[in-house]
This record gives C-alpha cells, structure tokens and sequence, in this order.
C-alpha cells in the first residue's frame, strides 16, 4: 500500500500547495504557493535590490528623517533606480564592470552636528562616489533645508521591516516602481541599463532644478569640481560653474 502523502498547506491561502518556485527554478524559502508567492508584496519589496538598499539605510535612522508616506518613498526608489541604471554595465570579454561609479549622495549629510539629513529624494542626488567618500560627513556651506532635529522612534534592524510595512503602501510602491526579487533578475535587467556620463549627468541635475543647461558642458578635468558644488553649494552656484566654461558649439546633451 502507499504510503499516505502528508498534506502541506500554503501559509497564506491554507490551500493545499506545491512549493513556490523562483523563475531561477529555485525553491522559494517561504511556505507558500506559488500565487501566493507572486503576489506577496511586502516579500517583493524587501527581496527586491531598491527595497534592501531602503532597509539597510532606514535603519541608521529614526521615524523622522525617513520618506513621511508611500508616495515619498516612490520618488526615492525612483531616485534608487535612476542611480543604479545611469552606472550602466558592461561585459567586455567575459569581464562585468560598471560604466560610472555613481552613488545617491546627501546635500544635508546623514550624520551632522544635532541633525540627521532626511533619506528623502530632495536630500539626494546621483552623484560620484569618490567625491561622496571625501565629503563624507562634511557639513556643507549651506543648509539645503533637510535637517532633521527632532528624534523620532530609532529604526533598527529589529523593528525596520515592520515600520517600513506600517508607514507604506508597498503593493503600490512595488507596482509603481516595477520592482522584482533580486533573485527573479535576468542578465537583461543588467545589460538593459542606459548609462549616463558624468558631465551629461551634473547637466540633468541641474535641469532638474529648472536651470536652462543647453549647450553648456563642463571640460572633463572640472567635472570632479562640478560635483564637490552640489555637496557644498547653492544650485544656482553649481550652475554658474557649469556656464563660465561657455557655451560649446553644436553640443547635443543626452
Ligand atoms: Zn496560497
């Protein structure tokens, strides 16, 4: 006689179940079905690179100083995401190696003197991470405006995952932001990125900013110094950087 098949239910549905699998073809750790397991938003949202990437950082900080609700935090996946694509990636004869080292810089710096500088899309920009490393901490010349004084609950690694699922709508930040579990990424997601270089990219901050950037570019040898002026700097100050090199004749940014 067979032996009679014990009965595994999935976690979230109770129905019976097959074990979810990844596109990999790998188990999925969690005791769900597979329907369940695709439409488990929270799972995505923590599983995806922008989602850990948020987690990680939210934890150096407190209630305050992190997006206030679910449409913030979209524009600071955005952001996330931006910055990952503009690396770009490149496969020269079988060796990876990203285009750009770009990383989200904060204007007001994480830790300074009484504050801590929001990890908010208006308190960062894509910027070059040799520059970021230098400036570390530095407090800028001006105050950009996203020092936060006032302590909030501490974030924790403890207690992250469940502020994070509390404060936002990840269903819709997960749709919104089109994010995937690192483990479901194709080689097409890496080699699919439009990378952005240097001097085209200090030009789109600043558009972003409002600022007419047409023609303007900076010399490569000042491009270096162009980012240490959005650490530091007014963006109008930034722009007056970029346009005392002169306009160049035919220059097609972007
Ligand atoms: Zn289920």
């Amino acid at each position: 006689m067979a032996k009679p098949q014990l009965r595994i239910t999935c976690k979230e549905c109770g129905k019976r179940r097959i074990k979810a699998r990844l596109t990999s073809g790998r188990k999925a750790t969690k005791s769900l079905c597979q329907p369940c397991y695709d439409n488990d938003k929270a799972s995505i949202f923590f599983g995806s690179s922008a989602g850990d990437w948020f987690t990680k950082r939210a934890i150096a900080h407190c209630t305050n100083s992190i997006p206030k609700d679910t449409d913030e935090l979209i524009r600071l996946i955005k952001l996330y995401k931006q910055a990952s694509s503009a690396k770009g990636w490149s496969c020269t004869q079988g060796e990876f190696a990203l285009e750009y080292d770009y990383e989200l810089c904060h204007k007001d710096p994480c830790k300074g003197d009484g504050f801590t500088g929001a990890l908010v899309a208006d308190n960062l920009f894509i910027g070059l991470k040799s520059v970021n490393r230098e400036m570390g901490n530095i407090v800028p010349i001006t105050n950009f405006g996203h020092r936060i004084t006032s302590q909030g609950e501490a974030i924790t690694s403890t207690n992250a995952r469940a502020i994070i699922k509390e404060l936002y709508d990840l269903e819709r930040v997960v749709s919104e932001c089109k994010l995937i579990r690192k483990l479901n990424k194709t080689f097409t997601d890496f080699t699919a990125r439009a990378s952005i270089e240097p001097s085209d990219l200090f030009n789109k901050i600043l558009e972003g900013y409002g600022h007419d950037v047409e023609g303007y570019r900076l010399p490569p040898e000042r491009v270096k110094e162009g980012f240490f002026t959005l650490h530091n700097l007014p963006r109008v100050l930034a722009y007056v950087f970029l346009t005392q090199y002169g306009k160049i004749e035919g220059y097609e940014p972007f």
